[in-house]
């Protein structure tokens, strides 16, 4: 073994679009079929074998053994190169994964549509029959929002409305979510228990641990400059690598919230 498990620790991969040419929106998150692929087989021959989402949380919550060295792939927003492009590579080293939709930027959403999606987005078809294909599809909010900044009528729409539209699309419960920005807070994560997820997936760059909070496993961020090298170091549990994301996104949160504060006082004044 080289890598190490400390105390049942699992890498769970974030990722986004998978793409030689994404929207410009999507780049800074994306990574090329190629760099994915490369990625797969590195965790393939080093003997990993991959989990869904809920299939993680649900030995978290139980104490089920793990497998041998875990790892859990997933993508968030429903890009359409997931099916094209990501899903065949997965699935050729037997690799499961979980989508995180987000249900208002589903290329046909039609009357729902809601939001602003970022790049071409997985249709209703794509995502009904990668579920059928074993790909686990969970929940990402309908419009995308900063739920931590949303009024509390708001919050509990977009968690309801998503599960509902992803739930009549597949015919099966959906029980994950990913929060969008990977923003929660204490108020955000009941809500989204009480809407009826088991599960739910933050990003705060290091391991998940089994003693963690399942509404907010944390995932580590796979982007286009992780290279071969970084992505190993990822893979050894290595967490100094990831120092200065975790500090912006905890920075990031009390500027957003003085933002929004300064907005209220801006409507009230
Ligand atoms: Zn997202």
């Amino acid at each position: 073994m080289t890598g190490h498990e400390p105390g049942g620790q699992v890498p769970v991969l974030m990722y986004h679009a998978v793409a030689d040419e994404p929207s410009a929106a999507t780049r800074r998150l994306s990574v090329t079929p190629r760099a994915l692929d490369e990625q797969v087989t590195f965790l393939a021959e080093s003997g990993y074998t991959g989990m869904t989402f809920s299939e993680l949380a649900r030995a978290f919550a139980t104490g089920a053994p793990l497998p041998p060295r875990p790892v859990v792939f997933t993508f968030d927003d429903g890009y359409a190169d997931f099916a094209e492009s990501a899903w065949p590579i997965l699935r050729r080293n037997d690799f499961p994964a979980t989508v995180f939709v987000t249900t208002g930027w589903v290329a046909d959403a039609g009357p729902d549509a809601s939001g602003k999606p970022l790049g071409p987005m997985l249709t209703w078809a794509q995502v009904r029959s990668l579920a059928a294909a074993g790909v686990e599809i969970g929940a990402h909010s309908h419009s995308h929002p900063e739920l931590d900044q949303c009024p509390a009528v708001d919050l509990a729409d977009e968690l309801h409305v998503g599960r509902t539209l992803l739930e009549d699309c597949i015919g099966a419960p959906v029980r994950a979510f990913a929060y969008p920005f990977g923003y929660s807070s204490p108020r955000v994560r009941l809500a989204v228990r009480a809407a009826g997820y088991r599960c739910a997936a933050a990003v705060a760059n290091v391991w998940a641990n089994p003693a963690g909070d399942l509404f907010r496993v944390p995932r580590l961020t796979i982007r286009r400059h992780t290279d071969a090298a970084e992505f190993a170091t990822i893979m050894t549990g290595s967490e100094r690598i990831f120092w200065t994301d975790r500090m912006l996104t905890t920075g990031w949160a009390a500027v957003r919230a003085a933002r929004r504060a300064r907005k209220r006082v801006g409507r009230n004044g």
